[in-house]
C-alpha cells in the first residue's frame, strides 16, 4: 500500500514522523524539544499522551505549517482530475509552493522523490504522496512518473 488516508496518518504519527530515530536521549525523556534539541521554554507543547515528547513553540508552529500545507497539497491532488491523471495543475503548483515555503522554515530545503530517491527540482512534476517505507507511513513527495512506475511494480 502506497497511498493511505492522510487523516489516519495524522492520527498515527502526528507531526513527529520525521523525527523518529533522530531525536536525542534528552528529547526522548522530555527534557528537550524533539526538533531543535533545546530546552523548550516556559510553555512547551506536549506532543503525546503516551510519551513525554515536548516541542518548543517555534518548532511546533513551523512543523505544523509544514504539515498542514502538505495536507492541503495532498488533499487537492486526491480530488483533482488533472492531478490524478498526471497533468500540470496550477492549483497543485500553488499549494506545492506554499508547502515548500513552509518546509524551508524547518530547514527542509531539498525534497526527495520517495520512489527514486533523487532530489526534486522546481521544473519536475511532483505530487504529495503518503509513502510506505516498509515500517511506517510518511508524508512524502514523488515524481509523477516515478509514482506511476512504482504502482506498476506492486501487485494489487
Ligand atoms: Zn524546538
Ligand atoms: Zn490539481
Ligand atoms: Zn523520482
Amino acid at each position: 500500500m502506497t497511498v493511505a488516508q492522510a487523516d489516519r496518518l495524522w492520527q498515527w504519527h502526528g507531526l513527529t514522523t520525521n523525527q523518529i530515530g533522530r531525536i536525542s536521549e534528552a528529547a526522548a525523556d522530555g527534557d528537550r524539544c524533539v526538533w531543535c534539541d533545546q530546552v523548550p521554554g516556559a510553555e512547551p507543547i506536549r506532543l503525546f499522551d503516551e510519551a513525554p515528547w515536548l516541542a518548543c513553540c517555534r518548532c511546533y508552529m513551523v512543523q505544523l505549517a509544514g504539515m498542514l500545507t502538505w495536507f492541503d497539497w495532498h488533499g487537492h491532488i486526491e480530488g483533482c482530475g488533472t492531478c490524478m491523471s498526471g497533468g500540470r495543475c496550477l492549483v497543485a503548483r500553488g499549494r506545492r509552493t506554499l508547502h515548500q515555503q513552509a518546509a524551508a522554515l524547518s530547514g527542509e530545503t531539498v525534497a526527495y522523490c520517495a520512489p527514486c530517491g533523487e532530489p526534486v527540482t522546481d521544473q519536475d512534476l511532483v505530487v504529495a504522496v503518503v509513502w510506505d517505507t516498509g515500517t511506517r507511513l510518511i508524508p512524502a513527495y514523488a515524481h509523477v512518473l516515478c509514482l506511476a512506475l512504482h504502482a506498476l511494480r506492486i501487485p494489487s
